[in-house]
């Protein structure tokens, strides 16, 4: 399995794409469509028009705003250059108003010649080729629902927190992953609502027994901190500050293949 970060920032931010996640296993999925991802999608290789897997967390634009650009082009290429397979669309409750909205109301989104499944597949594990995929609801903001993501496949799991505080439903979700993504937007100086700052994701990387965590979704603020030795005061294995276009192969270590003499 490897990992791509499309983008490790938020909304608006001077040097990163805001959240994107791509995830290669037997399967292309991408986990949250945030601005300037579809950029650098383009940017490391990957052709667009084979992906047939979104996955959102919740419903803040800045998780899903380059489904509008990407779209667009969808059905412009597969009306004009070639066809190309549908795409299901997974996310947690206000999914299908949301996204069933768009593809009616958006000027030729509706006229798209390919299937569009749109799907809230609740606190559940769905099977796509031999690729698992859990959803688990985090806890974010009041009347929002928000869902972090689990994926397993060979034996080797990522997870992915979506925008989260701390929360035993975020422990759980990423129990025993090798490599879990979390919402570090802030500081330990400076905390804020509905997220996690550095230390907060060190504990959850602690209690869930995390092999390597993977620092992303900053605001502009937690660049002037070092965010990796908050973390570190209390989680004791790897962790890694994420860079927009980064890939991370995601194998369980005890799964690695000795190498022959
Ligand atoms: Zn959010
Ligand atoms: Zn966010």
């Amino acid at each position: 399995m490897r990992l791509t970060v499309l983008g490790s920032g938020t909304n608006v931010h001077p040097t990163r794409a805001a959240a994107g996640y791509l995830v290669e296993t037997d399967q292309l999925l991408l986990f949250d469509f945030g601005p300037r991802t579809l950029m650098n999608l383009i940017k490391v290789g990957v052709d667009r028009h084979r992906l047939r897997h979104l996955f959102i967390t919740h419903h803040h634009t800045d998780h899903f705003a380059d489904f509008l650009p990407f779209f667009f082009d969808a059905v412009f290429h597969a009306k004009f250059v070639a066809p190309r397979p549908g795409l299901t669309i997974y996310g947690p409750r206000g999914t299908r108003r949301l996204f069933g909205t768009l593809v009616k109301v958006v000027p030729g989104f509706s006229t798209a010649p390919f299937p569009i499944t749109i799907t809230e597949p609740g606190d559940r594990t769905i099977r796509i080729g031999h690729t698992r995929v859990t959803a688990g609801t985090v806890v974010h903001r009041p009347r929002l629902h928000c869902q972090g993501y689990r994926v397993a496949h060979n034996g080797a799991v990522f997870t992915y927190s979506g925008d989260s505080e701390y929360c035993a439903g975020l422990v759980e979700l990423c129990h025993g992953a090798d490599v879990a993504v979390l919402d570090c937007s802030f500081p330990v100086q400076r905390p804020g609502a509905g997220h996690m700052h550095a230390g907060d994701c060190g504990r959850v990387a602690r209690e869930a027994g995390v092999k390597r965590l993977v620092l992303s979704h900053f605001y502009p603020v937690a660049e002037r901190y070092d965010v990796k030795a908050q973390a570190g005061r209390t989680f004791g294995g790897r962790i890694t500050v994420a860079r927009d276009r980064m890939r991370i192969e995601v194998t369980r270590p005890s799964l690695a293949v000795p190498r022959s003499r």
